[in-house]
């Protein structure tokens, strides 16, 4: 069957008993079926050909194999000095399907990861990879969190040119909300991404997600202005682009859809064509000098994310009241609760329990002015976040409980645009 020695990432035609298919060749792993040979055509998407029914393997490009230092070991970032890092830490970009159980497993390494995707080397930048975690999203923790943020930081300072984090997807934005308020000043990009389907099956966004990623922290900040968090994931049905977001102004909006995360979109683009589209138009708040970077992890783990629902009751809250040092309500509407829940709300607030309101419709602005409801909450203390999603309100009431104490301090910080969370006004 095959006409030469083949290694994982060359470029082949391969001709069958119907079809000729170009592609990457992709790494075979343990306990994957070898009755087929996986191979990544130029669309991105990976096709299983039937090792029987090859006729002819012919080599059209030899990979040439980029060696990326680190890996799960320790990796000190000693050369990190103009590199891009891949800071892997879990979820469905690093799984593969387990062909014996069916299921979907964590088993990528930083460096397995960047194996299946050859074309890395198309974009000419170095790269150093790191396992900083191996874990599915819905596991993380608010110390994984201050590890990345630490990872990321001592990155920056080994004066990396970009930081790529492949990420679970259920929570990354959580994650890259998180640190987009953990990390002050960044000088350079830094991207959450992942994928909806594992990089070993056919329709996977885990190629062109990675590969764009490594794309946008690779682009100058200078030009670009992508000094900052951000989350980088497929736009739309088709593989073309991919959709940039701030860490604080995306969500997860579809459980199976690649193009699940929708928001404010900061920029889109294609590695293959060098296409870069800015949508992010006089909103930049860095300034253009370069200040140093700041890692700041102290946060409030105490903080409550509570979607209101028509049968919470005033004794619910309560306890919830007693348990948690600050609440952010997802309310109905504008930023709505039941009224028998108004006089909870006070005594709580009253008895130093932050409360912060955000909107369950997840787009657009809360505003307590307009109805009696909303009024009443207003006079009880409760603070509407403008426009801020709910995970992002979530995420920093926790930054500013673990920084202030007086109940005036918290409420200018949550009001402050410190990271893109908050638009002052509300475009359509
Ligand atoms: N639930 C897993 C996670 O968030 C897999 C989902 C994914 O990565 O897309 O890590």
């Amino acid at each position: 069957m095959n006409s030469y020695d083949f290694n994982p990432g060359d470029f082949v035609q391969i001709t069958t008993t119907d079809k000729v298919f170009e592609g990457h060749l992709m790494p075979e792993y343990e306990l994957e079926s070898r009755e087929f040979l996986f191979v990544k055509l130029k669309s991105g998407y990976n096709v299983g050909i039937r090792k029987v029914q090859i006729l002819n393997i012919e080599l059209i490009k030899r990979n040439v194999k980029k060696e990326i230092a680190g890996s799960e070991e320790e990796c000190d970032f000693e050369d990190a000095d103009g590199k891009i890092l891949i800071l892997a830490t879990g979820g469905t970009i690093a799984s593969k399907i387990d062909y014996i159980t069916g299921g979907v497993k964590p088993a990528f390494s930083a460096n397995d990861l960047l194996s299946t995707v050859p074309e890395i080397s198309e974009t000419g930048v170095e790269i150093l990879g790191k396992q900083i975690l191996n874990k599915f999203s819905e596991n993380l923790t608010p110390d994984d969190w201050i590890k990345i943020a630490g990872e990321v930081y001592k990155c920056v300072e080994k004066g990396a040119k970009g930081i790529v984090i492949p990420h679970g997807t259920d929570t990354l934005h959580y994650s890259s909300a998180m640190l987009s308020f953990m990390l002050k000043n960044l000088n350079v990009p830094v991207v959450f991404t992942g994928a909806q389907r594992s990089s070993d099956r056919g329709s996977s966004d885990a190629t062109l997600n990675l590969i764009n990623s490594i794309y946008f922290a690779s682009l100058d900040p200078e030009k670009f202005h992508n000094k900052g968090v951000f989350v980088l994931m497929h736009e739309g049905i088709d593989d073309k682009f991919c959709a940039v977001f701030r860490g604080t102004k995306v969500r997860k909006m579809h459980t199976s859809m690649r193009d699940a995360f929708k928001g404010d979109k900061f920029a889109r683009l294609n590695f293959f064509e060098k296409k870069f589209e800015r949508y992010e138009n006089g909103k930049i708040l860095e300034k253009d000098e370069k200040n140093e970077t700041l890692l700041d992890t102290k946060i409030e783990k105490n903080v409550m994310l509570l979607k209101y629902f028509p049968t919470l009751t005033p004794e619910i809250f309560e306890i919830l009241c007693e348990k948690y040092k600050g609440i952010v309500i997802e309310g109905t509407g504008l930023g709505h609760v039941h009224d028998s829940l108004i006089e909870p709300i006070k005594k709580a607030i009253d008895k130093g329990t932050f409360i912060a309101m955000t909107s369950q419709t997840i787009f657009g602005r809360t505003n307590l002015n307009v109805y009696a409801t909303g009024r009443k909450l207003l006079k009880a203390g409760v603070v509407p976040c403008e426009d801020m999603l709910p995970e992002a309100a979530y995420i920093k009431l926790m930054f500013a409980l673990g920084h202030h104490n007086k109940h005036t301090d918290i409420k200018n910080f949550m009001l402050t645009n410190i990271a893109y969370e908050i638009n002052e006004r509300s475009e359509i």
